[in-house]
């Protein structure tokens, strides 16, 4: 499980420059299909060996949006509440700003640690602009130049060094159990339908301390099995306090995609399909776990214009990348389909941690391949030699070929859609890697 940096300031101070600077771009092959949301607010970044993910909390804002307005605020507050680490970036050349003040001092409050950066020092000769900032006694300072790079390294030493040892993966913790992340839009009807998942059956349910920081988990049985649903005892308090306060939260929706097996993305199907949902599943999608679509509210849907058919539809055209998510229409106030969620989780999971013995999957991909030769590359035949899986959650094979960087993406598609077809492992994520052998 990674550690989470949120980068905090007031516009323009370069936010995004230095996330684009952090966060090593993996165009996954996939991310070709049409619908993955470009604007992504988080990436996930490594160094010095030590795997992260950044959030550029400026994606919270639009360009007209005024940095003191209290939604703001708050929402800057929670991702630093959130987070395990907090960049707060400054601009070297337009000097402190009211803003800047301001948050510094709430900073000093923070339990995490924090690192102050002065941005758009290009070079060392600049550095005479940081008097300023070392007056207001703001520890550690930073000087750097997210643009060109300079300062970069330095900096990144000292943040990889604060953060929280890695934490083993979950499915170290508790290995028995099958862990459920409930994500989607305030009112989509999360809590309302964790509290009708839990109150469906005779179940023991408890709650534990959290798999994730700050949080706790819900523990259950159910028919012999054992679940963990991730943070969700506040999700479920929620409802009941009606307390409405808390907006959407990118860094507890990463968080708790990133510890989970099963990933249920709530959906208002009265509202529609929605960008945010689009990209609240393009989490489940980056992070690759398994993911099942609840459209939730179907009582409110008028059945003759909408059908679960027509709706699943639309979702499908919206999200292409998950086409191995199942949906899943329910009400959770009246429970309708609800009893269908628990065996959807079986099944996903089934498939989420299947392994597939080496003859079978070597055929499958060498049998594929006969069919369906790929092209030449600078001449040469691509050879493809054997494939086995090499772990699972989500399965993942690799195949072994000459010039891994020469197999077309369509190609990939192709073998993948291969796999799928002959497995049967059509409810989960799969990840196929090519690798060099000469
Ligand atoms: P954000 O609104 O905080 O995300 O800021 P951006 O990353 O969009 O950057 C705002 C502007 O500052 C852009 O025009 C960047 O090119 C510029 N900028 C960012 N980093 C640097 C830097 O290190 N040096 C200089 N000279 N300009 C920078
Ligand atoms: P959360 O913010 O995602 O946890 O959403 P809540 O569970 O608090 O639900 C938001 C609102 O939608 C509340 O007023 C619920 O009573 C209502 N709601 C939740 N599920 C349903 C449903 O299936 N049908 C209808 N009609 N209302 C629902």
């Amino acid at each position: 499980m990674k550690p989470v940096v949120a980068i905090i300031g007031r516009p323009n101070v370069g936010k995004s420059t230095l996330f684009n600077r952090i966060v090593r771009r993996r165009e996954a092959i996939v991310d070709n299909l049409p619908g993955v949301t470009r604007d992504r607010l988080y990436g996930e970044a490594v160094w010095d060996e030590r795997p992260f993910l950044v959030v550029d909390t400026g994606g919270f804002l639009s360009g007209d949006d005024d940095p003191f307005a209290p939604h703001i605020r708050r929402q800057v507050e929670q991702a630093v509440a959130e987070s395990d680490a907090v960049v707060m970036v400054l601009d070297g050349r337009q000097g402190l700003s009211p803003f800047d003040r301001d948050l510094t001092l709430r900073l000093r409050s923070a339990d995490q640690p924090v690192f102050y950066v002065v941005n758009k020092i290009d070079g060392p000769a600049q550095e005479e602009l940081l008097h300023d900032f070392y007056a207001l006694g703001l520890e550690p300072l930073y000087s750097l130049s997210a643009e060109h790079g300079y300062g970069v390294p330095d900096f990144l030493d000292d943040l990889v060094a604060a953060l929280p040892a890695p934490q083993p993966a979950p499915e170290q913790i508790d290995p028995e159990a099958v862990r459920v992340a409930v994500v989607g839009r305030p009112n989509a009807g999360k809590s309302s339908l964790i509290n009708r998942l839990l109150g469906q059956e005779r179940m023991v349910v408890s709650e534990v301390a959290g798999t994730t920081r700050d949080a706790v988990d819900t523990l259950l049985q159910r028919q012999g099995r054992a679940y963990r649903f991730i943070d969700t005892a506040g999700i479920r308090r929620k409802a009941k306090v009606d307390l409405k306060l808390e907006k959407f939260s990118i860094i507890k929706a990463l968080k708790s995609l990133e510890a989970c097996d099963v990933a249920l993305i709530v959906l208002d199907a009265e509202q529609g399909v929605t960008e945010q949902d689009i990209r609240v599943a393009g989490y489940a999608h980056d992070r690759g776990c398994g993911a099942v679509f609840v459209a939730n509210k179907w009582d409110l849907v008028d059945a003759r214009t909408l059908t679960p058919h027509q709706f699943t539809r639309e979702l499908r055209e919206s999200a292409r990348f998950l086409p191995h998510a199942p949906v899943l229409t329910v009400s959770a106030l009246t429970g309708q389909r609800v009893a269908k969620i628990f065996p959807l989780i079986d099944s996903v999971f089934a498939q989420y941690t299947t392994r597939i013995g080496t003859g079978v999957i070597n055929r499958i991909v060498t049998e594929a391949v006969q069919r369906n030769e790929p092209s030449m590359h600078k001449g040469r035949r691509l050879k493809f030699y054997y494939t086995t899986q090499v772990s699972e959650r989500p399965p993942t094979f690799v195949t072994f070929v000459n010039h891994p960087e020469a197999v077309h993406f369509s190609y990939h598609r192709f073998l993948l859609n291969q796999i799928r077809l002959q497995t049967g492992l059509d409810q989960t994520p799969l990840r196929l890697i090519f690798r060099q052998r000469t």
